[in-house]
Order: C-alpha cells, then sequence, then structure tokens
C-alpha cells in the first residue's frame, strides 16, 4: 500500500520505559488482569485509546501560553464560541470538561423537555452505537439505549463503505416499537467507535435526520470523530470527491440539530468536550443551567481557559487534509500489516483504530469469558502493549434483568493515539502478533474475581480460568 509520511516533524520527545516478560507478570497479576489497572510505566505503546493521548501541535502549546483564566467570560470562550460558528454552523456553545460532561448535562434536559410536553412515559434513546459512557448516561436517566447500526458492521471479513450508518428500516421499526413520544433522541455518533471507528455516510445522516423530523425527535451528532468521517465522506461517497473537508463537515452538521464532542479525540486536545446547539437558544438556556453546578461556570464548564484556547485551535487543526491523510493512512497500515499476518480485523480498517475480531481469532473461548480481553493480556505480556476490550465486558449487564448483554461482536481494539507514534512502532505492534499466534489456542479465558455494578470493564479485577 501507499504510505503517506507524516506531515509534521518532532521538537520534543518523551522517552518510554522498556519492559521484560517478568515485570510484566508481575503487573498484570497485580492489575487484576485488567489493563486499565497498569501503572502507565509498565506499558511500552499504550493503544488504550485515542482519547486525550495525541500530541497537541506548536500552536496549541502556543495558545495555552494565551489563557485567560477569568472565572466569566473568558476571552478563550468567545474564540471556542466563534470557531464552532465558523467550522461547524452552531450558533449556542458551552465548554465542558470532555465528551461525558455534555452528555450528563444534555440528556436530562432532553428528557425533562420531552416529559414536559407528555411524552417520555419510557424514555429510549435510539443511536447507530451508543458508545459507552453516552449508554451510562441514557440508563443512569432512566431511559433505554437502542442500537440500529447496518448488520453489515458485525461481518468483520467482508468489505462494506459504511459499516457506521443506521439500519434505516430498524431504525423506523423502533420507533414504531417504542413511540415516537417516547424517542427522547437519535443520537448519530460519527465515526461509529463501537463497529470499528466506521463512518456513516451523508446520505445516511441525512435520511436520518428526515425521519427524525418527521417525528418531532431531536438529533444529536455524538461528534468524537466528525473528522475522521468527513476524510472517509470525501473518499468514498459518491459527489464529495472535490469538496473540502470544510464543507463536509458543515453538510453533516446540517442532519443534526445539537452535538456532543468529546475534543480529547478529533480536535488533538489532552481535556475539553462541547455541547452546541444550532439554533434552539432555549434548549442551550436549560442546559446552561445544569451546566453550572455539574461541570462549572457557563463560560468554561470544567475547563481552564488555556484548555479552551488548545480546543478551539486543534478543531481546525484536526480537520487539516495533509494531516487526515497521514493519519488515517498509518491506523490502515497497522491493519493492513495484520490482515497481512492472518490477523481477522474489522474490514475496511476504520479510522482511530485497528480492530481484531477475537471471536474469530480465539473460537475457543466463548464470550463469557471475554475472548477479546484475554487477547489484550497476552498481547501486553507478549510485548508491552496495552489495548482495549470491546465486547461482552464493556457491554456489561441488562440493568433490569441483570442477564450478560449480548455482544454482537468481541473486539479487540488497538487505538492509535494522533501523532504520537511512528511507523515502526505499528511494525513492533505486528511482530508481537505474529509471535503470539503461534501459540493462539493455549490463551486462556477469564472470569470475574470482583464485577463492579456500573461500567465494570474500568474496574473489574478477573484471573485466567483455571487459576486459583
Ligand atoms: C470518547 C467518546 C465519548 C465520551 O467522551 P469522553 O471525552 O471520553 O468523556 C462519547 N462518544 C464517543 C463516540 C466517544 O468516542
Amino acid at each position: 500500500m501507499k504510505r503517506i509520511p507524516e506531515p509534521f516533524r518532532i521538537k520534543m520527545v518523551e522517552n518510554i520505559r522498556m519492559t521484560n516478560r517478568a515485570e510484566r507478570e508481575v503487573a498484570l497479576k497485580m492489575a487484576g488482569y485488567n489493563p486499565f489497572m497498569l501503572p502507565s510505566d509498565m506499558v511500552y505503546i499504550d493503544l488504550l485509546t485515542d482519547s486525550g493521548t495525541g500530541a497537541m501541535s506548536n500552536h496549541q502549546w502556543a495558545g495555552m501560553m494565551m489563557g485567560d483564566e477569568s472565572y466569566a467570560g473568558s476571552r478563550n470562550y468567545y474564540h471556542l464560541v466563534d470557531k464552532v460558528k465558523e467550522l461547524i454552523g452552531y450558533q449556542y456553545t458551552i465548554p465542558t470538561h470532555q465528551g461525558r460532561g455534555a452528555e450528563q448535562i444534555l440528556f436530562p434536559a432532553l428528557i425533562a423537555r420531552k416529559k414536559l410536553r407528555g411524552g417520555a412515559n419510557a424514555p429510549v434513546f435510539i443511536s447507530n452505537f451508543h458508545f459507552d459512557t453516552t449508554m451510562a448516561h441514557v440508563e443512569l436517566n432512566g431511559a433505554k439505549a437502542i442500537n440500529v447500526v447496518t448488520d453489515k458492521a458485525f461481518d468483520t471479513s467482508s468489505y462494506y463503505d459504511w459499516k457506521g450508518n443506521f439500519d434505516i428500516e430498524a431504525l423506523k421499526q423502533a420507533i414504531e416499537k417504542y413511540g415516537a413520544d417516547n424517542v427522547v433522541a437519535i443520537i448519530a455518533t460519527v465515526t461509529c467507535n463501537s463497529t470499528g471507528g466506521q463512518p456513516v455516510s451523508l446520505a445516511n445522516m441525512k435520511s436520518v435526520y428526515e425521519i427524525a423530523k418527521q417525528h418531532d425527535i431531536p438529533v444529536v451528532i455524538d461528534s468524537a470523530r466528525f473528522c475522521e468521517n468527513a476524510w472517509f465522506i470525501k473518499q468514498r461517497e459518491k459527489g464529495y470527491e472535490n469538496k473540502s473537508i470544510k464543507e463536509i463537515v458543515k453538510e453533516m452538521y446540517q442532519y443534526g440539530d445539537m452535538l456532543t464532542m468529546s475534543a480529547k479525540k478529533d480536535p488533538m486536545v489532552n481535556i475539553g468536550g462541547l455541547c452546541c446547539f444550532r439554533d434552539d437558544e432555549d434548549l442551550f438556556n436549560e442546559v446552561r443551567i445544569r451546566c453550572i453546578p455539574m461541570e462549572g461556570f457557563v463560560t468554561y464548564g470544567g475547563l481552564a481557559g488555556r484548555d479552551m484556547e488548545a480546543m478551539a485551535i486543534g478543531l481546525e487543526e484536526g480537520m487539516d487534509e495533509d494531516f487526515l491523510s497521514y493519519r488515517i493512512n498509518q491506523v490502515t497500515y497497522l491493519g493492513e500489516q495484520l490482515r497481512k499476518a492472518g490477523i481477522p480485523v474489522q474490514y475496511p480498517i476504520g479510522g482511530h483504530a485497528v480492530f481484531v475480531d477475537a471471536k474469530l481469532f480465539l473460537p475457543h473461548i466463548p464470550s463469557d469469558q471475554f475472548p477479546a480481553h484475554a487477547l489484550n493480556n497476552e498481547l501486553y505480556l507478549e510485548a508491552g502493549i496495552r489495548s482495549v476490550e470491546i465486547g461482552s465486558l464493556l457491554l456489561g449487564r441488562d440493568p433490569e434483568t441483570g442477564e450478560q448483554k449480548k455482544s454482537p461482536m468481541e473486539l479487540m481494539r488497538l487505538t492509535i493515539p494522533r501523532r504520537v507514534y511512528t511507523n515502526d512502532h505499528m511494525d513492533y505492534v505486528v511482530d508481537a502478533f505474529i509471535s503470539l499466534k503461534q501459540r493462539v489456542a493455549d490463551i486462556k479465558g477469564l472470569t470475574f474475581t470482583h464485577e463492579p455494578p456500573v461500567l465494570r470493564h474500568f474496574t473489574a479485577k478477573l484471573k485466567p480460568i483455571g487459576e486459583v
């Protein structure tokens, strides 16, 4: 494949610690066989997440020095508001400490409004796929989270351009089944993190929006990777090959009424989020009221002025086409090398991560023994690489019945931070998989020794089956 080199050079380096297998065995055992609980010093290449792990540019660091730390009315807040208007076209902006901060102030306001209008007796949110914290905030507010992503996403080995798309029929049926009065919002997650960083087409976003409008349901765009989504549209959607990323982003946001954003992803800040509204000033004001006790005053939302400045700059840098071409190329490079080595991965490769299909790779481990998590642990022991499970462990139990929810996939995510690792690092990851593949049949599943009730994957403790 054609490789696209970095459109940047390196001005500062961060040394990372190499570890040996014996050290890693002790560390993993002490972490309860849960890589989330590992000290980062024990990790050589950290592919746990692309969230807040990106390298800021010299411009962003310069912006940090321009922080206006006034409690109210910081200049950096106004800069951020202007950038959102310019790049996204939404009038009203609330900064939040990160994406989930936006979720926690928006969702209760949406439910309250629906109740005021006589609905939401049995509230539901419908999404292509709810991200884990998004689902948690839906459920914490007493609502149900329904996913209606295309079935094609679940067949990892067959190519489809738009594995993040809503299944439009399933969306219509879900609205019918739960009743439009109960559907608090439709959440369009771009790109669709949970199915492999897979894009949603503009045509699909448009259809979803039209259906939502027929039923008077608001559309929230969950925007962590809006730039990567736009890049895929430019590559794959007919009629968009000559449009700029900026034009595509503007069009995407016409098919939504508001957004939540984790700015720790595409905008490459270490902390920050957004909750913005296209034109609904009333809702904006209601959400602002919730912002003050939960996140902080409405012009800082849990952030320092300098953080807002870095975010305003990052929103635009994340949309740079040379950067995006290199970025997606690096992720594709890792994915294609793994495919060549016979490792089953979600195909085509997504925007921010390579997703290994652990159901196919470790067919001897049943889903209730968390095959993707077992693979994470093995990769860590092999080479000091940290990855994350996106499957049954993450999905958790049904809050009503206590039963394990049925996960359509058991994926291991190798998430690539932005502007942080080189392609030599990617080769190292591929080599680790090649050695691990020889003894794949010996890898054991896991069982809980401690299972937290909510968002259990972050702090659970486990042990390999058969270990005392
Ligand atoms: C990361 C993420 C969130 C939550 O954002 P945080 O900044 O981690 O709180 C929500 N939705 C999606 C799709 C995400 O990837």
